[in-house]
């Protein structure tokens, strides 16, 4: 590094490292070195999903040992040398993956699937310390948002990304099962872009409360918790709407709910498989259904490229997240955070750091 791009920087840092699955502790450790195209952040906040549980399992491709944390925000704290447009202190987040640019999906512009792909905060290095390294190409700057809630930059891209691959039409009607982070952010883009009647359907609770209060959609379904009540519920929700619905889509991860979905999808809709799902899960979805009435499905799983649309969105407060992030955690607090995490007590929780 070259006197003049960096802090003065610490000789180490404190990082919540992994030795192997469920063995974290909290470590001393040098800090990242960064090659002549990255950019090192002092993290401020760091973002935990569900992934982040199963990593914890050693599931995900997780490779010991690790620092985990996917969703990073913080400040520029050095470059390297052949790094442009950054300054010290610009507020920034990550992108956590880094693409080959030569497989036989990246040469074909599908770079969501490199077979070389690195993911920060799973196979190398992520967030959960105090600095963090990245390529200066997957670093994008913000202004507005408060540390945490640029936390949801990376869900928001994913959603983005979601969006892209729906394609919705002008005047859609669209049902969204669960009320989750990205949920919750997707059912606003589509409202935005083409949705003209979006429906939230979810178990009542904290969650949908904050779709509520985040005015995410224009109608929400509470589901009661009791199986046979919420079948009823749903039985309700097809009456009331006997065309069904333009667009679908499942974010709750359940494939049951998936089987269900299919049921509301009106002729020539698109049924958006949204969740993250067991590998070993299976449905059982009509193919005379989807062959005679053209039933488009649609995976949505991770993004590339869409953290500036993120940004607009979120940093221009046209789409809203304050309260999604409903629980911040110190680094040392990690078990109890593990823990808020399995009992659902949270949302969605992140790390922050001074
Ligand atoms: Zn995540
Ligand atoms: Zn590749």
């Amino acid at each position: 590094m070259n006197g003049s791009n960096h802090f003065d920087l610490p000789p180490s840092m404190r990082a919540l490292e992994y030795s192997e699955a469920r063995k974290f502790s909290i470590v001393e450790k040098s800090l990242p070195t960064i090659r002549e195209h990255d950019v090192l952040i002092k993290v401020k906040a760091s973002g935990i999903c569900g992934t982040d549980l199963h990593i914890h399992d050693g599931e995900f491709g997780a490779q010991f040992p690790l620092v985990p944390g996917h969703e990073t925000v913080g400040v520029v704290a050095a470059f390297g040398s052949k790094v442009q447009d950054f300054n010290i202190g610009d507020r920034v987040v990550a992108d956590n993956s880094e693409l080959c640019g030569h497989c036989h999906y990246c040469r074909r512009g599908k770079e969501l699937f490199c077979e070389n792909f690195i993911a920060h905060g799973v196979m190398v290095d992520g967030g959960f310390a105090e600095y963090a390294s990245y390529p200066a190409n997957r670093v994008f700057k913000f202004k507005n948002l408060s540390d945490v809630d640029a936390t949801l930059l990376e869900p928001a891209a994913c959603a983005a990304h979601g969006l892209d691959k729906i394609a919705p039409q002008m005047g859609s009607s669209v049902l969204l099962f669960g009320a989750g982070p990205t949920g919750l952010i997707l059912a606003q883009l589509l409202r935005q872009n083409g949705g003209c009647h979006t429906v939230i359907a979810a178990p009542a609770g904290l969650k949908m409360e904050l779709a509520r209060s985040l005015n995410a959609a224009d109608e929400f379904v509470e589901l009661p918790r009791d199986a046979q009540a919420a079948a009823t519920k749903m039985e309700e929700l097809r009456s009331k709407n006997p065309y069904g619905f333009d667009i679908v889509v499942e974010a709750t991860g359940n494939a049951k709910i998936l089987e269900n979905a299919i049921k509301f999808v009106t002729k020539g809709g698109k049924l958006v498989v949204y969740g993250v799902y067991g590998e070993d899960d299976r449905v059982s979805l009509p193919p005379n259904k989807i062959f005679k009435e053209e039933i488009n499905l649609i995976g949505s799983f991770s993004q590339t490229y869409k953290f500036p649309a993120a940004i607009n969105y979120l940093d221009g407060k046209r789409i809203h997240v304050s309260g999604i992030v409903n629980k911040t955690f110190k680094l040392e607090e990690w078990q109890d955070c593990l823990d808020a995490m399995k009992n659902k007590s949270v949302i969605k929780a992140a790390l922050v750091f001074d």
